[in-house]
Parts: structure tokens; sequence; C-alpha cells
């Protein structure tokens, strides 16, 4: 059964293979999906994005994009919209805050620029991207937006810190999003994922042990792997999840629901 078949759509935030980005690509590709790709600016990023997605299929669209440039994005959208023409679903897997920020006891003293660098290229870049998707999604009938959230938006996670701040911001902005682009059939949800060994997650101080605590008090006794969350990806891109927008759907082995 091909859930995504003739679905086209734009999937930001491959940097490798291990990218939550990368598994929801893998797992939208097997239900018929036609991915196209933005990476972050530079040959080498190029080359390891190009790399990574050789993995799940041939022929990759790839475009170079900088969520924290308006010029960056737009060039991103014109392009895609010039070879593709259609926007059935968009992907946005990016988050950034500079490590230094990243360690225990350090959140009070993080700087006004660190803050807002995070706030903008990991929660503002998703109302960027919408807003640039609205015409192309709604020209088809509407479409499915989704980003990567995590639980620490929610609860202290000691080292978190402005990524849990940025994640608050990303999940609030999903609920205005969701309720202004209805209208265009257009839904926004974010997946709030659990831990997994990423370059992303390994900026975070204190993530060491963070497998073994899923594996000794998860409900499912387990981490989560990358295609628990491409599997959510796909309901999400499609028409499984018809009736779901502003929501935050946790994939995480069930370690939210535990209160201590
Ligand atoms: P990753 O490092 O593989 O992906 C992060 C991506 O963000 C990279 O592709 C990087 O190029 C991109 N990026 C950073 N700055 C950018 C910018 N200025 N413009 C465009 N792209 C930029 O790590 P990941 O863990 O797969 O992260 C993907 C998403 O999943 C993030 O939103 C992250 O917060 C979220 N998440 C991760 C975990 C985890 O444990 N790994 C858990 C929950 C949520």
């Amino acid at each position: 059964m091909s859930l995504l078949a003739g679905k086209v759509g734009l999937v930001v935030g491959v940097a490798n293979d291990r990218s939550y980005a990368w598994h929801i690509a893998k797992s939208l590709t097997e239900q018929g999906a036609q991915c196209a790709y933005a990476h972050l600016p530079g040959e080498k990023n190029a080359r390891r994005t190009e790399k990574a997605i050789a993995k799940i299929h041939d022929n990759a669209w790839l475009a170079p994009c900088d969520a924290s440039s308006d010029e960056s994005l737009d060039e991103l959208f014109a392009a895609y919209e010039k070879d593709h023409g259609r926007l059935d679903f968009l992907v946005h897997s990016i988050a950034f805050a500079d490590r230094e920020w990243l360690q225990p006891r350090m959140f009070a003293k993080t700087p006004r620029k660190a803050y807002l660098d995070a706030i903008d290229i990991s929660a503002y870049s998703l109302s960027a991207m919408a807003g640039r998707s609205i015409d192309l999604m709604a020209k088809n009938g509407g479409g499915s937006i989704m980003a990567m959230s995590y639980y620490g938006s929610e609860k202290v996670i000691q080292g978190y810190n402005i990524m849990g701040v940025a994640k608050a911001c990303l999940e609030a902005t999903t609920r205005y999003l969701a309720a202004e682009l209805g209208e265009h059939n257009i839904r926004v949800n974010t997946i709030s994922g659990g831990f997994l060994r990423t370059l992303a997650s390994s900026a975070v101080s204190g993530t060491d042990r963070m497998d073994e605590a899923a594996i000794k008090h998860a409900p499912l006794k387990r981490g989560v792997d990358g295609s628990d969350v491409g599997k959510t990806a796909v309901y999400l891109a499609s028409d499984l999840s018809s009736g779901v927008t502003g929501e935050n759907i946790y994939v995480d082995c069930g370690m939210n629901i535990l209160g201590g």
C-alpha cells in the first residue's frame, strides 16, 4: 500500500543518515512520496546531504538554504516551485543553538545574540517557511507542514536550556500557524521525538546516558528509533491525519508520561 503516492514535498534538515529528517524522508519515500531537499549552504554540506539521500533514492533534488536568511529562504522556495509546481508536505527538521550555552547552569548567562539566534533558526524559521508555502500548497487543495520538537519545551531538561525555550516557541508557532492556515486546508503539527544520537543532539551536554535511561524507564523499554518518527511523519503527510492540526504528537516510547 502506498499512502503517499502522488505527493510531492520538501524536506529540510538532512545532515547525514542519522538525522531525524533522513528517517522521515526514508519513510515518506517508502510510501510513494517524492521528496526534495534543502541543506545548509556550502559544498561540504551539499555532499554530505547528497551522500545520505543516495541511500534512500537516486536523482535527489537539492538546494542550499540558510534558514536565518530571508533571501536564502526566498531562493529556496522559488527554485522548488519552479521545478516541482506543487507542495503537498513540508518537513521542518532543523534547530541550532550555540553549544557553549547548552551546559548545566548556563541558562541565565545566555547572551542575547545566542538566545535570539536559537529562536530564529529553530522556531521563527517554521513560520518563515510556512508563509512561503501557503500559495503553492493551497493551489492543490492544501497540504501538511510538520516540525520536530522535544519534551524540553515543557519540562526542564538539564543542559537543554535555550533549546527548550526555542521548542516552546516552535510548538506555540505551530498552533498559531495551524489556526491561520486551516482555511487553506493546510495542517501544521509538531512531532515531539525521543532522544536520538545525531549531530544536533550531541551539542547538548549530559546526553550520554539518555539511551540507557530510555531502556530502563520508558514504558516501551527502549529508546526511540528514527523509523518510529518516520512512520508518524507518514501519518501526518497522508490523508490519514486529515482532521489533525495544531497538535504535538509524542513519539518517545512513552517517556513523556512519566512523573518520576
Ligand atoms: P541533525 O543535526 O541531523 O539535524 C539538524 C539540522 O539542522 C541539520 O541538517 C542542520 O544543517 C540544520 N540547520 C542548522 N542550522 C540551520 C540553518 N541556519 N539553516 C538551515 N538548516 C540548519 O539533528 P536532528 O537531531 O536530526 O535534528 C532535527 C530536528 O529534530 C531538530 O529540530 C531537533 O531539535 C529535533 N529533535 C531532535 C531530537 C534528538 O534527540 N536528536 C529529539 C527531538 C527533536
